[in-house]
């Protein structure tokens, strides 16, 4: 999917650490720091704008320019980081990016069952990522013999009646086959119960930045998808100005954002790095399946 003006590249994350890409609210229902999600499907989602953040940081850590790190930059044509990602000055002559980043939607969530951990996904989940064909009734689920032979599985505190004794997962590129083998399809109805009742909550105390020690009365709650929830996030080059400063670690606009991706398995994306939160990994999936 690439011609003179446009490249598309998707890529395949897989969250190592608990994620946490707040909304900004507070006290929103039963967390104090809710995460953002679809509207539609109310499915937990990584705006594109938080992924651009950390990616566009990270990229200019690589390039030892920090004060390109945020959206202002430095502006000169011979930058990298502001030639992919933009300048936005405030005297004007500021100049749009040469990358879109789109958000990072849920493919594959891991749930405690019986059997084990498992990876739930939905017919409309797979089928975004470009992995069609697949159904199930709403109230029951499908999954490999392999995993178990029982009637039923329970997923947290869901238990759901096999649909099909003869159903195995459809391969999906880059995923492990020790996950693989263990992914069980739910209806889209069930996916969107099932991801909101299994996502990591945490209470911690706020500490005092003056006296270093927990602020008495401050005890908040935090949800975050869990460690190896895997999401997938599109990339389009539209490298308009056809003059990309080509250097020793990029020879394009999407090499810029893969050399601070690569850093997001290090030092993580969103909140709450400091409690060890929000390192991904990512795999580039090749255009056959997308
Ligand atoms: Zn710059």
């Amino acid at each position: 999917m690439s011609n003179s003006l446009y490249v598309h590249q998707r890529f395949l994350l897989m969250t190592l650490d608990p994620l946490h890409i707040g909304t900004g609210g507070y006290r929103l229902g039963r967390v104090d720091l809710s995460i953002v999600r679809e509207p539609g499907t109310n499915l937990p989602k990584v705006p594109g704008t938080s992924l651009s953040g950390a990616i566009r940081q990270y990229a200019a850590m690589r390039y030892e320019k920090m004060g390109c790190a945020g959206q202002k930059g430095c502006g000169q044509a011979a930058c990298p980081i502001c030639y992919t990602f933009g300048s936005a000055k405030d005297s004007g002559g500021g100049y749009a990016g040469a990358v879109s980043l789109f958000d990072a939607r849920l493919l594959l969530f891991p749930v405690h069952s019986l059997a084990g951990p498992v990876w739930v996904t939905s017919p409309a989940a797979l089928a975004d990522f470009g992995v069609n064909g697949q159904s199930v009734a709403n109230d029951k689920a499908r999954w490999p013999q392999s995993l178990t032979t029982q009637k039923h599985l329970n997923l947290g505190w869901l238990m759901l009646e096999c649909e099909s004794k003869d159903w195995s997962p459809p391969p999906i590129q880059n995923v492990p086959p020790e996950v693989q083998n263990r992914v069980v399809l739910v209806s889209d109805k069930l996916f969107s119960q099932i991801v909101n009742s299994n996502l990591e909550v945490r209470t911690s105390v706020s500490i005092d930045p003056h006296t270093g020690a927990a602020a008495e009365g401050a005890l908040f709650t935090y949800e975050a998808l869990p460690r190896a929830t895997f999401l997938w996030f599109d990339v389009v080059e539209d490298d308009y100005r056809k003059g990309f400063p080509k250097n020793d670690i990029a020879q394009s606009p999407l090499d810029v954002v893969k050399s601070g991706l690569a850093l997001a398995e290090y030092l993580g994306i969103g909140g709450m790095g400091t409690r060890g939160f929000g390192r991904v990994k990512h795999w580039e999936v090749n255009h056959a399946q997308s």
